[in-house]
Formats: structure tokens, sequence, C-alpha cells
């Protein structure tokens, strides 16, 4: 069976560049949705209370490049003052469209939809308080649910289409109502259905100025429910603008990267018309990451052509998480990892001390080589001969000419071009690599291949549609029924770490969360191979492929923030980085900081001025401790857990 109906449904073409056909919406002047260019947004960390803190944030978020502010009303206070921020905007010349942002306080959403552009409600917490409960309704006690929702939502709904004010129903992944959670699981169909539900009010009061969004920390969790909510939207004839974002993204490199993976791989399929990176940095640093995220389609739809373009078969699932299924050999392939090949075929020379940029350290007083965390597993030399013996853990790959000339054939292995490989029978008893761009992909190629043992395809493209032309290709193996273990390849030749970054995290990281590629190899010489290595690592990581550090949730703090999460965070990072696998989540406010933790091991969550609660997972542990000892806590707690390790 095809998959084309079925991917169709969610967007337009899985090979040619077209952004989705959206409703237009208006926030104040601001049009946003189809043709409208896709909006950068960001929200304040100031206190909503604060107009003078608050107006000057916005001014350096406006003179950064964001286009709409988002500010936290938590109770009718805020909401009120947000009149007081809006007027001395204007009085200084900004007329930026405003957003007040609502969890719990129905009183407060009424007030603000009144003055600002902008309201967002989260369905989660809307008109429910979270207690974790799980309730098996019946058909009427659900019915009832929904009848009390409409009644506590639809005042904020007249209001807005009385005063022209915009609304986003923001669902997000971590603070699912009990409800929704009882009947659909924590799932992005709760997640959609979440949203559906509110939509569906809004639809009866007749009002369609209305944004969506289905963010989670998890991104292939975010990815499959904004798909799922286009397909659903699409069966009701409903085509409304989305909002991208990935929750609690963290800061520096694990921030941006998960961002750019989970944003990326939907602006690829052209669905977004406006996104926000969350960081716990300063919103106006979020800004310029967004600006290159969305930079990248500007121009996109003039791409080449995929060729061979070929439709999924029902081997991919778009909305449910599957590895493709590939044939293991030796370490790469099957239920291994995903392996990590670095490139060092542009080097001058090839020395030891190239890998320990790679995580392979080499101690000349012990004559003994080290791997770190982020040890690389195959390192591509090109056309250089290596002359010194490679350390355990790693393989080398070297262009098949000198392979043949290669005494150690157990720890090098050839590395084809496809006129190579399709002329020789010199092959290696374990591993062959036969690299080939997308567009010099042929079947006799793909059929040689199928045909030749212990061969790994290394797939690369030149397209600048990149990501869809990869993947492309996984459709046509999977068409072909050819399981060989696949290699994503990428190259780049900025000298921008940033762009760098954000663009190798999308095309990779967009097809790993598809569960495709058994390794990940990036090429660019102008970035210090180090780094390269690391954002390779981040990469799986941020797409839960392989896990080789701890993970931090860490809000990206608004106005109810009670402590500095910045410094915190970092503090934090300090003393924990070591731990891998262990999820840890630090988050600004008890109100939505624990519904928002996703599946963190652990929780440091302020709840109240210089107090700390602690978590296990949902579990309270240690209420509101001085911050002071927090980290110690934190610490024994891990260490009580037994998963503590000593740096
Ligand atoms: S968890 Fe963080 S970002 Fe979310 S409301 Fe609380 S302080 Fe603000």
């Amino acid at each position: 069976m095809q998959l084309q109906e079925f991917n169709q449904l969610y967007c337009d073409s899985l090979h040619q560049y077209k952004r989705r056909k959206t409703s237009t919406v208006k926030i104040g002047d601001l049009c946003m949705g189809s043709d409208y260019p896709i909006r950068v947004q960001s929200m304040t960390t100031t206190d909503t209370m604060d107009t003078a803190a608050s107006v000057a944030q916005i001014k350096r978020m406006v003179e950064a490049g964001c286009e709409l502010v988002r500010l936290t009303a938590p109770s009718i206070n805020e909401a009120k003052n947000l009149e007081n921020i809006k007027k001395q905007l204007l009085a200084d010349g900004i007329r930026v469209p405003l957003v007040a942002d609502i969890h719990f306080t129905p009183n407060a959403a009424e007030v603000a939809a009144k003055i600002v552009e902008k309201v967002r409600v989260n369905p989660g917490n809307y008109a429910d308080k979270k207690k974790f409960d799980v309730i098996e309704y019946t058909d009427e006690a659900y019915q009832a649910e929904l009848d009390r929702i409409r009644e506590k939502f639809t005042p904020l709904v007249r209001i807005c289409k009385e005063y022209g004010t915009a609304m986003r129903i923001g669902t997000n992944h971590g603070s699912l109502s009990d409800r929704i959670m009882s009947r659909y699981g924590d799932s992005p169909l709760g997640m959609v259905e979440s949203a559906m539900e509110f939509l569906r009010i809004c639809e009866d009061e007749g009002f369609h100025n209305i944004v969506l969004s289905m963010k989670s920390s998890n991104t292939q969790v975010m990815v499959e429910a904004y798909r799922l909510l286009v397909k659903t939207m699409n069966e009701n004839n409903m085509h409304y603008p989305l909002h991208l974002g990935v929750t609690e993204a963290g800061d520096g490199d694990d921030g941006r990267i998960k961002s750019a993976l989970g944003i990326g791989a939907l602006l690829e399929d052209g669905i977004g018309d406006t996104i926000r990176v969350s960081l716990t940095e300063d919103p106006e640093f979020e800004v310029p990451v967004a600006q290159r995220l969305v930079k990248r389609y500007d121009n996109r739809s003039a791409h080449q052509p995929i060729v061979n373009a070929t439709q999924p078969t029902t081997a991919w699932n778009p909305y449910n998480y599957g590895k493709r299924v590939s044939t293991e050999m030796s370490n790469i392939g099957g239920h291994n990892v995903p392996r990590v090949i670095a490139d060092f075929s542009h080097a001058a020379e090839v020395t030891p001390e190239l890998l320990k940029q790679v995580g392979h350290v080499y101690d000349a007083k012990l004559d003994k080589w080290h791997m770190t965390d982020l040890g690389c597993d195959f390192v591509y030399f090109g056309s250089h001969q290596p002359g010194f013996m490679l350390p355990n853990g790693v393989k080398g790959l070297v262009d098949a000419a000198i392979w043949n000339v290669v005494t150690d054939k157990v720890n090098f292995y050839p590395w084809f071009s496809a006129a190579d490989f399709m002329n020789t029978n010199a092959l290696s008893s374990t591993l062959n690599f036969v690299s080939v761009s997308s567009h010099a992909l042929t079947d006799d190629i793909l059929q040689k291949i199928k045909a030749t043992a212990k061969t790994v395809l290394v797939i690369s493209t030149e397209n600048e549609h990149a990501m869809p032309d990869l993947r492309n290709v996984i459709f046509r193996l999977q068409q072909q029924h050819i399981d060989v273990p696949v290699v994503l390849h990428r190259s780049f030749e900025t000298a921008v770490e940033e762009e760098f970054m954000l663009h190798a995290s999308t095309d990779l990281g967009a097809l790993l969360i598809d569960g495709m590629g058994d390794a990940v190899m990036l090429s660019a010489p102008s970035i210090k191979a180090e780094r390269v290595n690391q954002i390779a690592f981040g990469i799986l990581q941020a797409a839960r492929a392989r896990i080789t550090k701890t993970e931090y949730i860490s809000c990206p703090s608004c106005g109810r923030t009670l402590f500095d999460l910045q410094e915190t965070t970092a503090m934090i990072r300090k003393q924990t980085d070591h731990l891998k696998g262990v999820k840890i989540a630090i988050m600004g406010c008890i109100v939505n900081g624990p519904g928002e933790m996703a599946d963190a091991d652990y929780g440091y969550v302020g709840s109240g001025v210089g107090k700390i609660t602690l978590y296990r997972g949902k579990e309270v542990v240690k209420k509101g401790i001085e911050k002071e000892t927090a980290v110690d806590e934190l610490i024994e707690l891990i260490k009580g857990d037994g998963l503590w390790i000593e740096k």
C-alpha cells in the first residue's frame, strides 16, 4: 500500500517545497499565515507588573527583529497592567502586537483580550486544574466535562470576536488535562484532541482568528503532534495557521539543536507560520536563532526537483515513531544506536593528535588511548593513509584505492565512490561503504548494493531541499525492499558555527526523529572538528536516537520565574553534566513547572521566593527548601537513587 493519500493529509508534497495553505489571521496590524512571511516571536522574562522593565525588554526584542511579543498574565493585575505597557510602547512609537499568556485564569484572559492583540490559552489548564488523577469517564460524564469547558471558555471567545483579538490555542504535551490523559493518554493524539475541543467551541461561535500550537520538549512527540493536527484539521476542513516551538529546549548548543530539529523538521514540509525558539537565555538572543531558521525557506520553492521522487510505503508512519528496519553489519544498523563518522579527508595530514578532537585521546606517557562519551565510531581519512594504530572502539575508512594497499584490513574498511563500487570485486568481508549523492543514485547501483554482502550506503545531497531529498532515498530503499544500513551525510561550506549547527540539526535531526539513518556524518571543513563532533552527538541526543549526556529540560523563564534561571541552570549543569542519560528539569515556577517537566527524572522547581521544591518524576520529594542548599539536596537525591557517579 502506498502512503500517498495518508501523507498528503499533512503536507501537499513530500518532494516539492510548498508552504501549507492556511487562513489569514490578523494580530493587530500583523497578518499571519499562508503567503505572509513566517513570523518570528518571543516572550518577555520580566515581571509584567514592572512596566518600565517590560517596555525596555520589549524594545530590545523589537530591535532584534521580534515581530510579536508575548507576556505572562498570571492574574487580573498583570492582565490590567498590559494596558500601561501598551500605552508606553505606543508613546515611544512601538506598535508591536502583544500577546497575553494565560494559564489557569480565565478572568485574566477576559481582561487581557480587551487590551492586547492576541491571547494564548493552554487547553490543558484553562478550565482544569491538574491533579494527575486517572479517572474513567463514561460518555455522559465526558460530555458533561466538555459542557463545563464550553461554559468557561465561551465568554473569552465572544470578547475576542468583539474586540478583533486573535487567539492561540496552545497545547503543551506536559500539561494535558487529567480528562484528556485519561481518555487519550500522554500522546500526540491527546494533544490534538485537547486543541480540537477548544477549536470546535470557537467555530461554533463563528470565531476564526485562531493560531494553534502543539509544543513538547520531546521533538518526536512535537513533530508527530503537529502533523496529526494538520491531518485532523484537513479532515474537518479547517486551515488555521500554526505556531511552532519546542518547549523547555534549554540553553546553548542543546537549546539551539533541539529547536532547529523540531521546528526545522516541520518547516521543511511547509508547515509553520510563526516560530518561537525558546532558550534559557534573554529573549533578544532567541530572535536571531529563529531568523536563521526561517531564512532558509525564503526561496526554497525554487529548489532543484528531487530526482526519482518516490512515495513512501507503510513502512514509514509520520504519526508514530518507528525505526527503519535495517540489517546489522558489524556494529552498524539493526538495533545499534546511530553511529558517528568523523570526516578528516580534508585535513592536511592525519596524526593521532587529530583524534583527540573526536573523543579519542592518546596518552603518550602511558601509551594508551582513552575514549570520552563523545568518541566517534568511525573516521573517514579519504585518500590519507594513517601511519599509526587506531584506538580501540574506532575504525578507519579510506578511499578504495588506499584500502587496496593497506595491510590492516581488520581496522580499516573501504570507502567507494559509486563508479568504483560498480567496477570492483575487491571488497571487505566486514564492511564496505558506498558513497553516492542522491541525484546519481541509480536503480542499478541500488540493486548491486542489495546484492553485495556487508555494504553500507552513504547518502548525500546537493539539493537545497536537502532533508526531503535524503528522505526520498529512504523511500526508494523501502520501495525496493533494501535494508542495508544507511549513513546520512551532509556537507557544509559555511564558517559560521551557529548556521552550521542549525542547518545540520534540521537536515539530519528531522530524519532521525522519523527513525531514518544508522549513522551520521557531517563534513564542515571550516568548522573545528571538535565542534562538528559535539554537534553530531548533540543532534543524536536531541532526536533521542543516542543518549550520551545528561539532558536538561529548562523553561525559558517568564514573569513568573522565581529564581535566576540562567545562573541556576549553569550551576546545576556544572555539577551534573557527567550523568549520562539522566534528565533534569529546571523550572521557574510551581504553577506550570511540574506540568511541563515532561518525562524528566528529577525536577528543580521554584516554589516561592528563595524556595525550591524537588521532584522525582512527578512526585514531590522535598518541599520549599532554601535555594542555597537546593542543588546539594538534588545531588543527594540522585545519589540516594543510585544514579550518581563521581566526575
Ligand atoms: S515554568 Fe517557567 S516559563 Fe513556564 S510559567 Fe513557570 S516560570 Fe514561566
